[in-house]
């Protein structure tokens, strides 16, 4: 939880110091005592500390798939005044960030190849998300009750405004029964309730259920949720292997929805290097995680499998969200990267992926050699 203790300044940074020696994420990695004894006493406009940005990463040492972080930003500033901590993660996060590095977006679907056809025998359905942040209020680890009912309230009157085959409603979980919300999580529409201690130990969870919500078209293929991780994670999805259409609901919608945010004289935090701004640095740039469930039995049970998921540039999660464990052969599969490549990049790598994931699969059926099928080096 957030640390606002005036009695810290009378200690050394050294007594201050957290206990990392057996933890495995990047900030236990980048964070030497000399950046914690430059950095402990700073405090950003909106009162964030250095040990609330680390807190998650101190409390959860590890993660049994991802290398998580281990930091979250508590507002945009965040990143700038903890810049001698959260640099060195994102380079080391992002395989490698130079300080002077120009964020591209790209969110045209027309320059995606493809993606119109991965074979819905093995991808259950497809999915693209990222996060946005609404610039002048505090991050979800920082922001006060008053500051997540705005953030809340700027975005439901936006969505109000989006029309045709994007027209919906705001849920918010506070006017939700038990059961609709156990429904809503379990057909994958809305996020977990906050049991994952990566959110919990950052602050996130918070005066839970206040101010959360989810708000949906009527097809229930463009939703927005509100206040989770980020301010507002804007997703397209839906059942099959249909990721081109997929990505272009996504860019439409959001697009859509960047224009009804600005017409409220709202903006998004974004700058050139860093691209958009999210809580989690493993977010920053595009935000986007663009993936697939996709039933893999046989090549998941292959030793070279996380290997070739790395080659790939992708990333595996269970299917219940990045807290849970793949069940019967049945992984949520992504792009592992945000930052550096634009969105129609990280997209293309899913496609191209997973088309190549399904062909070793098919093989591997028929008790047939993959080994001409894996990539030698990790894709650019
Ligand atoms: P996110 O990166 O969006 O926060 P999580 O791993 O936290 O993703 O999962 C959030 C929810 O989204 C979970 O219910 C998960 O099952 C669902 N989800 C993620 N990817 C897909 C997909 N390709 N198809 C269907 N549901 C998905
Ligand atoms: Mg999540």
């Amino acid at each position: 939880m957030p640390i606002c203790n005036l009695n810290q300044k009378n200690f050394d940074p050294e007594q201050d110091y957290p206990e990392l020696s057996k933890h495995n994420n990047w900030m236990a990695k980048c964070l030497t005592k000399e950046i914690y004894a430059a950095n402990r006493d700073k405090v950003t406009k909106f009162g964030v500390t250095l040990d609330q940005c680390i807190q998650t990463g101190v409390d959860n040492p590890g993660h049994p798939f991802i290398m998580t972080v281990g930091a979250t930003a508590g507002d945009e500033e965040s990143y700038e005044t903890f810049a001698d901590l959260f640099d060195p993660i994102i380079d080391k996060r992002h395989g490698g960030y130079a300080k002077d590095a120009k964020h591209k977006t790209d969110l045209n679907p027309d320059h995606l190849q493809g993606g119109d056809d991965l074979d819905p025998n093995y991808v259950l359905s497809s999915r693209v998300r990222t996060g946005r942040s609404i610039r002048g209020y505090s991050l979800p680890p920082n922001c006060t009750r008053a500051e997540r009912r705005a953030v809340e309230r700027i975005t439901v009157d936006a969505l109000n405004g989006l029309d045709g085959e994007f027209k919906g409603k705001y849920y918010p979980l506070s006017g939700m029964t038990e059961e609709e919300q156990d429904k809503l999580i379990e057909d994958h529409f809305l996020f977990d309730k906050p049991v994952s201690p990566l959110l919990t130990c950052a602050g996130m969870a918070r005066d839970w259920p206040d101010a959360r919500g989810i708000w949906h078209n009527e097809n229930k293929d463009f939703l927005v949720w509100v206040n989770e991780e980020d301010h507002i994670r804007v997703i397209s999805m839906e059942k099959g292997g249909n990721m081109k259409k997929v990505f272009k609901r996504f860019c439409d919608g959001l697009n859509k929805v960047e224009s009804l945010m600005k017409s409220k004289g709202k903006e998004y935090s974004w700058n050139e290097h860093l691209g958009y701004i999210l809580t989690c640095p493993s977010n920053l740039g595009t935000g986007l995680r663009g993936g697939v469930h996709v039933k893999v039995p046989n090549l998941s049970k292959d030793s070279r499998f996380d290997d070739i998921l790395e080659k790939l540039r992708l990333q595996k999660r269970g299917t219940g969200g990045v807290d849970t464990a793949a069940v019967g052969g049945t992984f949520d599969i992504s792009n592992a990267d945000r930052l550096g490549y634009s969105e129609v990049e990280l997209c293309q790598f899913v496609i191209d992926g997973v088309k190549l994931l399904i062909e070793m699969e098919k093989k591997l059926e028929k008790k047939q050699p993959i080994d001409d099928l894996i990539p030698k080096e990790k894709k650019k």
